[in-house]
């Protein structure tokens, strides 16, 4: 037996598409404003809005619902802000992007998919079980975070780091997964390699010291280190990549250049240490020989920017029942698979110390970020399903019977 959703999560994910949430700009407070008044309006006891004071409009709202008994503590996040639309994109829309339009069995609209349908399937789910809560055994928490689209500095991140986000048992991140279920993401380390040589004219270009060559060195190294990398493998997100983005050097065809540098991508896999990341870049750049260009030629790595993965095993008695959930509602597999793009999961690695976390939600993030974005009602109605069926059956069985 399985309760019936507390609310309409068709209309409710209408209703969010119709309050454009597009970041850049990232001012979230009308819709922030809207997941408040539904939490509070369904009897979640404690609703509270928080915004960095760097960035006073980009609103997250955390929802808290503590049940009559002591129990794990559960947070669903979603993400408020949808990426903008782009210049391209506009006339390609064949709806109103911001209209919540409904055809065919589809929900359009900016953010229909990425994050707005798993926000309206876990507000429906905690809906529900407060409906409940005289039989709740442990806490719903739900993060309605701003500031996804441009990495969670001033949304997951600053809620994590100000202390607002309480530890966690089991978390689910509300991202695009086909309702199957992620239990990692990579986390990826940019860097910066940089060449040096000597300028001279390029009528006698022997008698300085190329960068631009220099630099060809390097990258022909970091390919032979990629390669290298295809022997680790995780079960889930394959393996790690080393990719050269660009590269850049010179100002013109008749000088040689004394400076270049190359921006690179290093995508980790669970368990790659970044520090043990960044020594081996350190030793690729180091044996590259240049010996045959003279001491003036040079080559240094750095200027890193880490952003971290993720990883559970879901084996615990939560995530287990997150798996059983989810093969109950669609009757298929439901995983655990990997999740290639990044999410605010990252952000919320120290929220669970001793628990696990998955991403999870309805349809493709190949339709997020492009015009007619959509769910299909059907997948969003399984979503909600699963939901609903994991709180009812780690917070709500054997009690006040
Ligand atoms: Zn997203």
């Amino acid at each position: 037996m399985s309760l019936q959703p507390a609310a309409d999560v068709v209309a409710l994910l209408q209703a969010l598409i119709r309050i454009p949430s597009p970041n850049p700009p990232g001012d979230t407070r009308e819709v922030a404003a809207f997941v408040a008044a539904f939490l509070q309006r369904h009897g979640c006891d404690d609703v509270q809005p928080h915004a960095p004071p760097e960035k006073p409009q980009a609103v997250s709202v955390i929802g808290t619902l503590r049940g009559a008994h002591a129990g794990p503590t559960i947070m669903l996040h979603a993400h408020l802000d949808t990426v903008p639309i782009a210049a391209d994109e506009a006339a390609r829309w064949s709806v109103d992007p911001y209209g919540g339009v409904m055809r065919d069995g589809h929900i359009y609209g900016k953010g229909s998919v990425d994050d707005k349908a798993p926000l309206a399937a876990m507000l429906t789910a905690l809906a529900t079980c407060a409906a409940q809560r005289a039989r709740l055994r442990g806490t719903v928490v739900l993060v309605a975070a701003a500031e996804e689209e441009t990495g969670g500095v001033l949304g997951t991140k600053w809620l994590a780091e100000s202390g607002l986000l309480p530890p966690c048992d089991f978390i689910i991140v509300g991202e695009q997964t086909d309702n199957r279920v992620a239990n990692a993401h990579k986390g990826v380390l940019r860097a910066t390699v940089r060449a040096y040589g000597r300028s001279v004219h390029a009528t006698n270009p022997d008698r300085g010291v190329n960068a631009v060559v220099v630099l060809a060195r390097a990258v022909l190294a970091l390919e032979r280190y990629h390669q290298a990398l295809a022997s680790r493998v995780h079960p889930t997100v394959g393996r790690p990549t080393c990719n050269v983005g660009v590269i850049a050097g010179g100002s013109t065809a008749n000088a040689v250049p004394d400076s270049a540098a190359a921006y690179l991508d290093r995508r980790m896999i669970p368990h790659e240490d970044p520090e043990t990341v960044k020594r081996e870049l350190e030793a690729v750049i180091a044996a590259v020989d240049l010996g045959q260009y003279g001491p003036e030629a040079r080559l240094t790595v750095g200027e890193y920017q880490v952003s971290n993965w993720f990883a559970s095993t879901v084996e615990s008695a939560l995530g287990q029942a997150f798996l059983a959930s989810v093969r109950h509602v669609l009757n298929a597999d439901p995983g655990p698979i990997g999740y290639l793009p990044g999410s605010d999961a990252k952000h919320l690695v120290g929220c669970v110390p001793a628990g696990e976390m998955v991403i999870f939600g309805p349809g493709t993030y190949e339709v997020a970020h492009a015009f007619d974005e959509y769910t299909a009602v059907e997948d969003l109605q399984a979503t909600t399903s699963i939901l609903i069926h994991f709180l009812e059956t780690s917070l709500l069985n054997g009690m006040g019977q």
